[in-house]
């Protein structure tokens, strides 16, 4: 039974403390795992914004001028500290978005890659340098921060995202603004903590909670230098297309649509054990979970169609608190009903519902927002549930002859986040690395997540920018190249004019 005192009133982190929205507009913060309203997030105002972007923009002075080192040492105490406080943070993940524990766990331990690469910036900035380009002239390269710049994220990881998408932004001597999703704020405020303790000075870190409107004021505000988004394909080309337009740097990540194929000479025992968790874990709420599995040829998918339907019926969905439990609810009502609308329409449209989780047991006693597992086969392309990104547990099969259509049909989908293939081939996984036109690929690797210093991103209407999420990217993102070159005069020189263009003859 949830009272008014259960609801926390949460707010933004501007300047160093955490205040309460002005506007007097909210959105509910909710447990999917119970359904009950647990906090409730102020939705900023654009004066609000502003207030925020302009503490960023006093503070930015300061903090670029700090040497790189010292920068990377309030980094790494704030690595220390994410570790420190992991048990709390899980808690507050698994709260907000109903992951398992080990789930959320996982996603700290990714986010953390990126907060090590941060920790690297001193190397990761040292810039190059030439002797005597041409007369004694010696050049070399600095990268500079940016200014103040924003992080706009999703829900489906309150931590390892907004982690990713700001860690080296800091430590690269950027003032942050971080607007994470209303539905799974109290991470992000909870990361403003630890910055906070730190000792990251005041300003340098914001968290401002919002929506549409509050994304508004930042994708046009004239202070905002760069803007790195993640969340769906139709706002991520939004805020591409407005971020760009107000002169800003953007990269935007969207959704993924992201197959497994099966060739007949894989292993079906391991391929299905592979598919499970990527296709279902988190609830299918992971840009990068398989949506779709491929096998090739008859026999193939009648075989593996049978594995799956044994070990999917064998499935467990269940609240966090629950150990055993594969994966927790998704993350509000509407989405539960918008999953089950896919799943209607594919039966509609000739699918096979192989299994079905529309209803699961868990449903009668709890209001959670519980969907289990379902699979659906005999899916084709046009199909709205093959064609649509399904943020939910509703998965499909994909019947095909040969590895070519395969190929051919991944490359014609709109979406190119992630894909894998699962062979024991050579031949063939060369093929289908050499010829798939998708950001990630995997070779007998279920979820083919980059590591933290590597390149994340897709292709085609996965990411729209030329950023990527992790990796060296960051450091180039972050930053805008100044080349310097330079001469030291004494009295030997000569210092007569020349109205050639500079040559480096000499
Ligand atoms: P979303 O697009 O609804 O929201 C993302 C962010 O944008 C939130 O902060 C939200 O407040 C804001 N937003 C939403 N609508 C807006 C609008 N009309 N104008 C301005 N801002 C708006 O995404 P979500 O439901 O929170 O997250 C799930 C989506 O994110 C999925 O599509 C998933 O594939 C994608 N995702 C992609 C990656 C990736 O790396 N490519 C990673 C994680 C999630």
């Amino acid at each position: 039974m949830v009272t008014n005192t259960d609801v926390k009133e949460l707010g933004h982190f501007i300047n160093g403390e955490i205040v309460l929205g002005k506007s007097g507009q909210y959105s509910n913060v909710y447990n999917p795992s119970t359904g009950a309203i647990i906090a409730r997030v102020p939705l900023a105002t654009k004066e609000e914004v502003q207030e925020a972007i302009s503490a960023a923009k006093n503070a930015f002075p300061a903090w670029r001028a700090l040497s790189v080192g010292k920068r990377a040492e309030i980094v790494l105490k704030f690595r220390q500290l994410l570790t420190e406080r992991m048990d709390t943070l899980i808690d507050m993940i698994c709260t907000e978005s109903g992951k398992t524990t080990e789930d959320a766990k996982g996603e700290i331990t990714r986010g953390l890659e990126s907060v090590d690469l941060a920790i690297n910036a001193p190397h990761l900035l040292k810039g190059e340098y030439s002797v005597n380009v041409g007369g004694n002239i010696n050049a070399y390269s600095a990268k500079d921060p940016l200014g103040v710049v924003a992080a706009i994220s999703p829900f489906n990881f309150p931590v390892m995202v907004p982690l990713a998408i700001t860690s080296m932004a800091v430590a690269v001597g950027n003032c942050v603004i971080l607007k994470p999703s209303e539905r799974v704020p109290c991470s992000a405020l909870f990361l403003s903590e630890l910055w906070k303790e730190a000792g990251l000075p005041d300003g340098v870190w914001t968290v401002i909670n919002g929506d549409k409107d509050t994304v508004n004021e930042l994708l046009s505000n004239p202070t905002i230098e760069a803007i790195s988004f993640v969340g769906s394909t139709p706002v991520a080309d939004m805020i591409y297309a407005t971020g760009s337009k107000y002169g800003k740097r953007v990269t935007a990540l969207g959704g993924g649509k992201n197959n497994m194929v099966i060739m007949p000479d894989a292993d079906l025992e391991q391929a299905a054990n592979a598919f499970l968790g990527a296709a279902y874990g988190a609830a299918s709420q992971r840009c990068m979970a398989i949506s779709t599995i491929m096998p090739v040829g008859e026999e193939t998918a009648n075989q593996l169609v049978k594995i799956l339907a044994e070990k999917i019926s064998k499935l467990k969905v269940g609240p966090y608190t629950d150990p055993e439990v594969d994966f927790g609810p998704v993350i509000t009502q509407q989405s539960k009903d918008t999953i089950i609308g896919y799943v209607d329409r594919s039966v509609e449209e000739g699918a096979t519902l192989v299994c079905d989780g529309r209803n699961p047991d868990i449903s009668k006693n709890s209001n959670g927002f519980y969907l289990g597992p379902t699979l659906l086969d005999n899916v084709k392309p046009g199909m709205e549930i093959y064609e649509q990104e399904v943020f939910g547990p509703a998965r499909n099969v994909v019947r095909v002859e040969s590895l070519d259509e395969a190929i051919a049909l991944i490359n014609a989908h709109e979406l190119g986040n992630g894909v894998t293939i699962f062979t024991n081939s050579g031949a063939a996984a060369r093929k289908f690395t050499s010829e798939i036109e998708v950001g990630m690929v995997g070779v007998n690797v279920p979820i083919p997540i980059p590591v933290g210093y590597h390149n994340f991103g897709g292709w085609k209407r996965s990411k729209f920018g030329e950023g990527h999420m992790f990796g060296p990217d960051q450091v180039r993102f972050f930053t805008k190249t100044k080349t310097i070159s330079e001469k030291w005069l004494d009295q030997n020189n000569e210092s007569a004019s020349s109205f050639a263009f500079p040559s480096n003859n000499s």
